[in-house]
């Protein structure tokens, strides 16, 4: 053998042994455990804090349901010993190097591997437990719900090379969705929520943070609103009238309608006392809030008007207002953050005032498009704006976005482009938090997919550089399992719907806006849904997971049954459907079905459903007429003379207007604003043939907006003038129809926004219809 020969021999097992290397991720000794057997210890040190001793226990019992194998926790620091090191504290010298403990930040980690010792450590308090958390997701471990978590099996785990150092892009992280303040599922997903689910303007809400043997949270006191804990009108209206706002001349304080007197130096004095008082009481927290009450009435006195006009917006007497408490503060708290809300009259930032350094902007962004992102249409475009415009006034901007439907946490809601492109827009434009509104239901939860959006959003504001659509995808195929794909095919269905620039809903939409559920795709979703309960049974858990997120759809036919549209469910259904949908409900012990008390009473809506009148929803449709100063609905126009299918009229403005046929198979609700635009200010006309059997006394319910007159036969029954929103049955009519033939003529006029009537037949039936 030759020298040669012997050193390429030499160089090629080199190879093979870094090919290996490389195929197994590391050579043998770098195992962690090794088919279910580990050498090393996890090692905490006994002065750790709680959450970094709870990062400890979460690694050992991870570990154990990963590999079958359990690593001891010791607190003596052995360094000739195989170790992970769980915290800074007691990690040995030549492990830590370079890094400067104190510049992580509280809730930043590093991952490191230096020759057979692990280091997983943070900042305090929550640094080391979200290392932990990052390291077992990089195993593979994912904490979807709070039953379905899934857990790798692996007998080998290799410790690797390169350090992960991380930090979340917000620093204050909270999805508002009942699942999301389970301690332990906000913990595994690294949100940060600051308190219970809290009640909206409420004048105390309880604050029960993420404990802090689970890392704490972050914590700001009080939530929102808080004017009037600031400066409780109970104590000081009576005495003190003018500490609150002035309001055509008359000072008032009511809750929902009413504001501070920002400029009044007692007022000020009060609220910075509140201030101190709260900052003593709650040791915890490191924001503080002062901000308006929902809703306007800000003060119009001489002062606080020549404030805001200077400044060009009301956030003026806010600002100033709050900059004043912030400065006394900062003197005696110089770590502590005060917040305020740049919401409704506040919302645009003032001319010259800026925040002070310790103030936080908490700027909402509501009431724009739903069906797209931030950058997908124009409508997000005024926000855009003033975000921009705040952003050159402060380096503190914490985002209130609203991702529910406010009125109805149970419709179907295709906004999941906001959800995966906003959390990232946030992010890019130097946002410090991000309060996702989503719906919270008390209890157990339960709005529509709930727990996929509170884990895509808890993932996001993590890091919103990651593909949202594909935390959705893994989301479905983990916690769907069989019935996935048709789960996932439904949603990117919906989706599709209101992908045209053209679609439009917001936070309010009530079912029929955006044009999304047409009778043909609540037939295909009922569809999918049938083969996502086949794929599901025998598997009762995921079962009841896609029974519940059925049930926007089965709410929805509910809701079109309702209010009279039978092409999604009949007569003859209606009552197993419904039986479906409370049991449901039941199951899933979902109490409330929207932020808005006029909304939420599922009992009411049960009622609704079960007392749905047979809607009349076929019409022969002409207009408009002419309604000068309002006063069309008494000019006779031909209609009311004869009735000609193909004749045409002089109608609004000279057009001419000819009969022309409408039914609307989702609602019983005849929407004239369908036909003829919102803002002409006319009168239209509906006609119809019921054909009677034998002679019959009927009652027959009418609803309309605006004002309305009705002849049957040629003869005037009714004759209302109003301003109104069209609701069923706002009038009863006890009407003799006779054998045969008979004529409905229905004249409804129009003063701005809906125009349109109900129809229907509330007692007997009419079998024979034309
Ligand atoms: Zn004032
Ligand atoms: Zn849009």
């Amino acid at each position: 053998m030759n020298v040669l020969v012997g050193k390429n021999k030499y160089k090629l097992f080199l190879i093979m042994f870094f090919l290996f290397a490389i195929i197994n991720g590391c050579s043998k000794n770098s195992a962690l455990i090794e088919n279910g057997i580990s050498e090393y210890s996890i090692y905490v040190s006994e002065n750790a804090a709680p959450g970094e001793k709870y990062a400890a226990r979460e690694l050992q019992k991870t570990l154990k349901k990963i590999s079958g194998c359990e690593l001891p926790i010791i607190h003596s620091n052995n360094t000739s010993a195989k170790m992970i090191f769980i915290g800074f504290d007691g990690a040995p010298k030549s492990i830590l190097s370079d890094l400067t403990i104190s510049k992580f930040g509280n809730e930043e980690f590093i991952i490191r591997t230096v020759g057979e010792n692990l280091l997983i450590a943070g900042g305090k308090p929550r640094g080391t437990l979200y290392g932990v958390i990052g390291y077992l997701n990089n195993l593979g471990c994912r904490w979807y719900t709070r039953e379905v978590v899934k857990i790798p099996k692996k007998s080998t785990i290799y410790i690797s090379g390169e350090d992960i150092r991380q930090k979340p892009a917000f620093e204050y992280r909270e999805a508002w969705y009942k699942e999301a303040y389970d301690s332990k599922w906000a913990m595994h997903n690294r949100l940060n929520p600051i308190a219970k689910p809290l009640t909206h303007g409420g004048v105390e809400h309880s604050i029960l943070p993420t404990l802090d043997s689970l890392g704490g949270s972050y914590i700001i006191y009080p939530f929102a609103h808080t004017f009037y804990q600031l400066v409780p009108p109970d104590k000081y209206f009576k005495e003190h009238p003018e500490y609150f706002s002035l309001i055509d001349g008359e000072r008032r304080a009511e809750r929902f309608a009413t504001q501070l007197c920002l400029t009044n130096p007692d007022v000020v004095n009060i609220a910075t006392q509140t201030v101190f008082k709260w900052i003593k009481e709650h040791p915890q927290a490191n924001v503080f809030t002062i901000d308006q009450m929902d809703g306007y009435g800000y003060c119009e006195c001489g002062n606080c008007k020549k404030v805001d006009d200077a400044e060009g917006s009301h956030s003026g007497t806010l600002l100033r207002f709050v900059n004043q408490i912030a400065d006394t503060v900062a003197k005696v708290y110089p770590n502590i953050k005060l917040q305020t809300l740049a919401y409704t009259y506040t919302e645009v930032p003032p001319k010259t005032i800026k925040p002070a350094d310790n103030v936080i902007i908490r700027l909402c962004h509501y009431e724009y498009c739903s069906a797209h992102s931030m950058l997908g249409c124009d409508n997000h475009k005024p926000f855009i704006e003033t975000l921009q415009a705040w952003k050159k006034i402060t380096k503190r901007i914490t985002i209130w976005d609203y991702f529910s439907n406010y009125h109805r946490y149970l419709l179907p809601l295709p906004n999941f482009e906001g959800v995966v492109n906003n959390v990232r827009y946030y992010a890019d434009n130097g946002c410090i938090g991000l309060f996702a509104q989503g719906c919270n239901v008390p209890d157990n939860g339960g709005g529509e997919f709930t727990e996929l959006r509170a884990w895509v959003f808890a993932q996001l504001m993590w890091n919103p550089w990651q593909d949202g659509w594909k935390l959705i995808d893994e989301f479905i195929n983990n916690v769907y399992g069989p019935s996935a794909p048709y789960i996932s095919k439904y949603i990117k269905m919906l989706q599709e719907k209101v992908k045209p620039d053209s679609v439009y809903f917001s936070i309010y939409a009530k079912p029929a806006e955006g044009g999304y559920l047409t009778v043909e795709t609540l037939q295909k979703a009922e569809a999918l849904f049938v083969q996502a309960q086949k794929a599901a049974s025998g598997d009762a858990g995921l079962l009841k997971r896609v029974e519940l997120a059925h049930l926007p759809i089965l709410f929805s036919r509910l809701h079109f049954y309702s209010v009279g549209g039978r092409a999604n469910l009949n007569k003859e259904e209606m009552p197993a459907v419904l039986e479906k949908f409370e049991r449901i409900i039941r199951e899933h012990k979902i109490t409330k079905m929207a932020e808005t008390d006029g909304h939420s009473d599922i009992s009411a809506f049960v009622k609704r459903v079960k007392a749905a009148n047979e809607f009349i929803s076929d019409w022969q449709i002409i207009g408009p007429f002419e309604n000068p100063d309002g006063k069309g609905l008494k000019i006779s126009y031909p209609p009311e003379k004869e009735f000609i299918v193909d004749k045409a009229y002089e109608g609004l403005g000279g057009s001419k207007v000819k009969w022309q046929s409408y039914s609307n198979p989702l609602s019983g609700y005849i929407d004239f604003t369908k036909l003829f635009k919102m803002h002409e200010q006319g009168v239209t006309y509906a006609y119809r043939v019921f054909k009677m059997d034998e002679d019959k006394q009927l009652k027959v319910g009418i609803g309309s907006n605006d004002g309305v007159r009705m002849w049957l036969n040629g003869n005037l029954v009714l004759d209302h003038q109003t301003k109104r929103r069209a609701e069923p049955n706002q009038e009863i009519l006890n009407l003799h129809f006779k054998t045969g033939d008979n004529t409905i003529l229905i004249k409804v006029d129009q003063f701005g926004a809906g125009w349109g009537f109900y129809f229907s037949m509330l007692e007997g039936d009419i079998k024979s219809r034309n």
